[in-house]
């Protein structure tokens, strides 16, 4: 994920310090406020059940997890960044159960390109590993804040509190947009080790999750944005469907020129 910070929750929800430095380093953007009653009305019959909508029946239709072989888990150094419409972004991510340097390695790497392209967050489907493995620092330099990482993340509570952001994502390179989620959430998952633990987000760090967390279920941002929002990038989306075909002489699997109206995601427990 890639991130702009907007005014509106700039100072309503960020009260630490360590932040700081990603505000100075990034543009600030206005936000149109009038996008928050449409998805607070969303949510609220979003729960605790999500909507009968495509992209939530493609997550559900994945709910019997594979577990990850050593072939799924095979990289090669240095990392590029999967794009937008390539199909391994909306992929089935298999559970990682092997705990191994193989893993460190990968996660390594990943913050490695992560850093370097700008983000601070990123998921392994982005870097065209299909599995339920994400990293993040919300302050987005090497050496500074705090290094996350989450193996087979759920989410066991989202806070009713909806907020407004800007967001970006690194397989949407300069696709800059408002994205409406849950303020806070409390997750379940292991870490680098193995080891199961519980950890509660808000601000900033609930935010990058929450984006990450939609790429391990083949959620995208523009999945959840209103139709004004989504309309506004429109020509960009299409713009890097184009860009994918003459790459790969494919043609592009989704158009998002086929998006129906109202088909947005849900805020389901995984
Ligand atoms: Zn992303």
């Amino acid at each position: 994920m890639a991130v702009r910070i907007q005014f509106a929750s700039l100072f309503a929800s960020l009260s630490c310090s360590a932040f700081l430095p990603l505000l100075h380093r990034r543009p600030i953007l206005s936000s149109p406020s009038h996008v928050r009653a449409p998805l607070q009305r969303l949510f609220s019959q979003a729960l605790p059940q999500p909507p009968h909508v495509r992209v939530s029946a493609q997550a559900r239709r994945f709910k019997e997890v594979e577990v990850a072989s050593a072939s799924d888990m095979q990289f090669e150094a240095p990392l590029k960044i999967i794009e937008y419409p390539d199909p391994v972004l909306r992929a089935r991510n298999k559970r990682v159960d092997t705990f191994d340097e193989n893993l460190k390695k990968l996660v390594e790497e990943m913050f490695d390109v992560m850093y370097k392209t700008d983000g601070i967050g990123l998921s392994a489907p982005q870097v065209g590993i299909n599995v339920q493995l994400m990293v993040f620092n919300p302050v987005g330099e090497r050496g500074e804040g705090k290094e996350i990482v989450l193996v087979n993340p759920k989410v066991s509570k989202y806070s009713k509190k909806i907020v407004v952001f800007n967001e970006g994502c690194l397989s949407f390179p300069g696709i800059y947009a408002d994205v409406q989620r849950p303020a806070s959430v409390k997750i379940d998952a292991r870490n680098i080790n193995g080891e199961k633990f519980s950890v509660s987000l808000s601000d900033l760090p609930a935010r990058v999750f929450q984006h990450e967390f939609d790429h391990l279920q083949g959620i995208l941002f523009f999945d959840r944005m209103t139709d004004d929002v989504l309309e506004s990038i429109r020509p960009d989306l299409q713009a890097l469907e184009k860009k994918y075909e003459s790459r790969t002489g494919l043609p592009r699997p989704e158009k998002i020129e086929n998006r129906r109206r109202k088909e947005v995601a849900g805020f389901g427990r995984s």
